[in-house]
């Protein structure tokens, strides 16, 4: 391969990851032992909030009615898309039976986890649309009972677009904490909540790693950690869309990652050139997020040919990937690893990111490897069952019972040898 880095990064998205392991483990053992009281104290202690962590009825309609009509138009507009395309995809989940052999029917079934602990971040920007990414498909996929859990704002409480699309999408409690203490109550099942079953949704790196570090006790959707993007453009992509692409996925954090995957040298080089300037013209902390992204993580990736940078794709497994080249039927088919594609100049990531249908919870840091992002069958536990008639239960008894012998598993055969003998009396099955 002749890849050439025209800009590299000098930090990866695993980098500091030690130090977080340490502070999330604590944080979990404390409150696991302290119970309420203790994740209250970390509620003081990281968001300076002492308010109700279980929000009423009537705390809920009080914050619907601060938020304007049209974003709740917007709101509707964009849980509307999820809905349908969550409910989709669950048609895909179809049962199964199958009369493996005559007599023997065995099959499959999709049953929802009962409880689903939904985190909507909320520390840097009030990330309304994960509230309806995560709700939403809890809610298709048919779970008993979903919280949504986002950190309050510092003495105010939940952004009311968060509260208001929450609710609409199906939340049936709110739970205003943030961080370790969120993900932990919902676990642990504190304030009176049920356990979650699942947890789901994105968030920053002590989310993540609490999340990592209680898989195994609850399910979790995925580890989705700081967002990254990656554009792959050709000589027809137009710079200033593909340099305006950049900046828009850089301003989630300082630790998110954007790659620039060209083989025309005259296109990298200026979006180079734009990318400085567009970052300068964003609000103050967005710009702050975008500058540090843009020095410390992108990349920009001069390749040979399309064969070349559809390789070096799947090879950094990118979250969001963006096609801005000719021939798009010809990308469809030849990628392989990522969490969204977002083909032509038509679409963008901030499309599935707020409003299209596509689910914005995506595998982060390479995980597109082995796992697409958040969808109806997360919540699904795939089960299967048998049953027999007395002539289905002959060849899989005497079969089972020889396996079970040469495994020095006599107990498994006499389950087998049973059944033989009381179904077919006086026949020899040695
Ligand atoms: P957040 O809600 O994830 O985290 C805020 C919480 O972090 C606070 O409530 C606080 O309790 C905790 N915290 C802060 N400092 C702490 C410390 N020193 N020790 C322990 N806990 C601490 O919000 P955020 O920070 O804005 O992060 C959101 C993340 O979600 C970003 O990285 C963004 O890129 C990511 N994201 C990812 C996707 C995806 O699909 N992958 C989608 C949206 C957002």
């Amino acid at each position: 391969m002749a890849r050439e880095y025209l800009k590299k990064a000098t930090l990866t998205s695993q980098s500091g990851a030690s130090d977080v392991h340490e502070t999330v483990q604590g944080i979990l053992d404390d409150i696991e032992k302290g119970g309420d009281a203790k994740a209250l104290e970390y509620a003081t202690k990281f968001d300076q909030y002492e308010g109700n962590v279980i929000l009423t009825r009537e705390e809920i309609e009080a914050a619907k009615d601060l938020v304007p009509q049209k974003l709740r138009d917007d709101i509707e507009f964009a849980h509307d898309n999820v809905r349908r395309f969550a409910e989709a995809q669950k048609e895909t989940l179809r049962n199964i039976e199958v009369e493996v052999v005559p007599g023997l029917i065995a099959g499959q079934k999709s049953i929802p986890v009962k409880g689903a602990g939904c985190y909507v971040p909320g520390g840097r920007y009030s990330h309304i649309a994960s509230a309806i990414m995560t709700v939403t498909t809890a809610k298709v996929a048919g779970c008993e009972h979903i919280v949504a859990c986002s950190p309050p704002r510092p003495g105010v409480g939940i952004n009311p677009a968060i509260i208001y699309a929450a609710d609409l999408c199906g939340a049936d409690t709110i739970l205003a904490m943030g961080g370790v203490q969120g993900v932990a109550a919902m676990t642990f099942g504190l304030f009176g909540l049920p356990p979650a079953n699942i947890l789901v949704g994105p968030g920053n790196q002590f989310v993540a790693e609490a999340k990592r570090i209680l898989f195994g006790r609850v399910g979790i959707d995925m580890i989705a950690g700081p967002t990254d993007s990656l554009i792959l453009a050709d000589e027809t992509a137009d710079p200033e869309v593909v340099a305006t692409d950049l900046v828009g996925q850089a301003e989630h954090g300082y630790n998110s990652p954007v790659w620039l995957v060209t083989d025309d040298h005259a296109l990298a080089e200026r979006v180079m050139e734009l990318v400085p300037e567009l970052i300068e013209d964003l609000p103050e902390v967005n710009r702050d997020n975008a500058r540090a992204a843009w020095r410390d993580y992108a990349e920009v990736i001069l390749c040979d040919n399309r064969e070349e940078m559809a390789a070096t794709s799947d090879e950094y497994a990118p979250e969001h990937l963006t096609v801005q080249a000719e021939d798009l039927e010809w990308w469809l088919g030849r990628l392989s690893c990522y969490g969204s594609l977002f083909l032509g100049e038509e679409t963008t990531v901030a499309f599935g990111d707020k409003a299209s249908g596509t689910n914005h919870v995506l595998p982060t840091s390479g995980a597109a490897r082995y796992t697409g992002g958040l969808s109806v069958h997360k919540y699904m536990k795939i089960v299967t069952w048998q049953r027999a008639t007395k002539e289905g239960c002959k060849p899989v008894a005497e079969a089972t019972a020889r396996i079970s012998r040469l495994e020095g598993m006599e107990g498994h055969a006499r389950t087998a040898d049973i059944r033989l003998r009381k179904y077919f009396p006086g026949q020899n099955f040695d």
